[in-house]
């Protein structure tokens, strides 16, 4: 699953690929994308011209010059391709879009697990999506409110996109790591002392996340504080890292520094 550094890194190809360019054309080339993105709807944004993109919780917001709006997400594998209309098609092209000066953009995704939608000038866009976790938005308090009516683990609650936006896995795992909470704790349980103290963990795992492409992790060259790390030290105290499998996401943790 693409973290935030991922959907910037694609938000930023997306704008540079298309900065001031009219769009010809927009073909969906999966029926996951055609069910999300339907022909009609396509239709709708071609003949517009891109005027910014940005990134919102995972997803990619491309802002076109009437008010609409294109939403992507990456699902688990996806990615952009930049390159020309007149180029043999990507592997794994699930929709392209093509420009008036002869280039494209594909959306490729192997899993086909991604969606691309359009939303017409005026009307909500993202609505139920929480805070950013860089803005003042989100804090000890605002995580207080959202767990204070929650059932469940901790780490289970900080994938929910409505307590924050964005926070994946891995990173979900680390800043719990690093704010020394073990992941099954309560989320309802945790007091304003570790919940802020979260809240800095999940900004720091952030702000020092290396803007990567898949294929560095693919070949293990991040090195993660927690994450995969089954069996191995813990980084801070020496015990073994253990996993356990939380609404069907595995979870690193140290059972010895990261308390309940
Ligand atoms: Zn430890």
């Amino acid at each position: 699953m693409p973290e935030l550094p991922e959907v910037e890194l694609g938000a930023r190809l997306l704008r540079e690929a298309s900065a001031g360019r009219a769009i010809t054309a927009i073909t969906t080339r999966h029926p996951v994308y055609a069910r999300s993105l339907p022909p009609a709807d396509a239709a709708r944004a071609t003949g517009h011209t891109i005027v910014d993109v940005t990134r919102r919780g995972k997803h990619q917001l491309a802002t076109l010059d009437d008010g609409g709006v294109l939403e992507f997400h990456f699902g688990m594998t996806g990615e952009w391709i930049a390159g020309r209309q007149n180029s043999p098609a990507e592997a794994f092209a699930r929709l392209t879009i093509d420009f008036s000066d002869g280039s494209r953009i594909t959306l490729a995704d192997s899993r086909a697990l991604g969606t691309a939608r359009y939303h017409a000038a005026g009307t909500p866009v993202l609505a139920g999506l929480g805070p950013e976790p860089l803005s003042p938005e989100f804090s000890a308090a605002s995580l207080g409110e959202s767990f204070r009516r929650r059932r469940g683990p901790v780490k289970v609650a900080l994938l929910d996109q409505s307590v924050v936006a964005g926070l994946g896995n891995i990173y979900a795992a680390e800043a719990l790591w690093l704010a020394k909470i073990d992941p099954r704790t309560s989320a309802a349980a945790l007091g304003p002392v570790r919940r802020a103290r979260l809240v800095q963990a999940i900004r720091h795992v952030l702000k020092r996340a290396p803007a990567a492409h898949y294929t560095d992790r693919e070949r293990g060259t991040r090195e993660w504080r927690v994450y995969d790390r089954e069996g191995k030290p813990c980084r801070r105290c020496g015990s073994r890292i253990a996993r356990l499998v939380q609404a069907t996401r595995s979870t690193y943790y140290c059972p010895h520094c990261q308390r309940r």
